[in-house]
């Protein structure tokens, strides 16, 4: 007779994590995270620190290494790379740790279409300890404003919640920099990104997103503001313009994980 207890960890294999937008599903993520002994959400294995990944899966995490020092593309060598050069951004630069390959890409699809709260969580934490590294190493100062990605209100309603906001909130937290998700709005709802053909996802027009109720935070104010992943990255340039139209002083874009821009 097999007596050896089933192991009990946090992953997606819980059937309460296989559909998506229901409240019931998220209060129960919430509550395994809190009450579960900390395990592996890659192998199972335990976690033994504060982040739910063992040691050997986080040295396996695919890093970014050389990128662009404005967008954040993958380059063979330190600089800025000819996009930016031909046309400069309107933020100022693009922090992110990883890049959008296996397995921070099941983690993140974990996160955002299965609720998989604990698996943002890890995520965030990552960012959050590469942004503390940067400052650390002097190449940066924490912002004064930390802005989620604005998802349009009826996406927002379908999938039951912002992958942005939950990830800043996270950011907020561990940072101890202050958030606000009322500052800026989308008003046009564009089909999701992995639906668009590139040339689409580039057209994505500033007017997309307006002043929010609390824009007046906005004014003179160093930001970050917080996404999932960037691929060609005009959702945030064109969030990055009406922030800077707001009265923004400077917008920086932090990111969980970013696709090579030849992908
Ligand atoms: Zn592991
Ligand atoms: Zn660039």
């Amino acid at each position: 007779m097999n007596t050896s207890k089933p192991v009990l960890h946090r992953s997606l294999k819980s059937p309460i994590y296989t559909d998506n937008g229901f409240a019931l599903k998220r209060i129960l993520a919430a509550a395994s995270y809190k009450l579960l002994p900390g395990a592996c959400l890659l192998c199972g294995l335990s976690a033994g620190g504060d982040i739910d990944l063992c040691g050997a899966c986080e040295r396996s995490l695919p890093r970014l290494d050389k990128h662009c020092d404005i967008c954040a593309n993958p380059l063979n060598c330190p600089g800025i790379c000819g996009r930016c050069l031909s046309q400069r951004p309107s933020f100022s630069t693009v922090q992110v740790p990883l890049l959008y390959q296996y397995p921070v890409d099941l983690l993140l699809q974990r996160f955002k279409f299965s609720g998989q709260l604990a698996a943002g969580k890890v995520l965030s934490q990552l960012l959050a300890r590469h942004i503390k590294q940067q400052v650390d190493s002097g190449k940066c100062t924490l912002p004064e404003l930390l802005i989620p990605v604005p998802l349009h209100w009826k996406k927002r309603f379908t999938r039951g919640f912002n992958q942005s906001e939950v990830i800043t909130r996270e950011l907020s937290r561990e940072l101890d920099i202050k958030y606000c998700r009322q500052a800026i709005k989308r008003v046009v709802n564009t089909p999701p990104q992995h639906k668009l053909s590139r040339k689409e996802r580039q057209r994505i027009p500033h007017s997309a997103f307006a002043a929010g109720r609390k824009s007046r935070l906005l004014h003179g104010a160093r930001i970050a503001l917080v996404d999932d992943v960037l691929t060609t990255g005009s959702t945030v340039e064109a969030l990055s313009r009406c922030l800077m139209k707001e009265g923004a002083k400077s917008v920086e874009i932090w990111l969980l994980a970013r696709t090579p821009l030849d992908n």
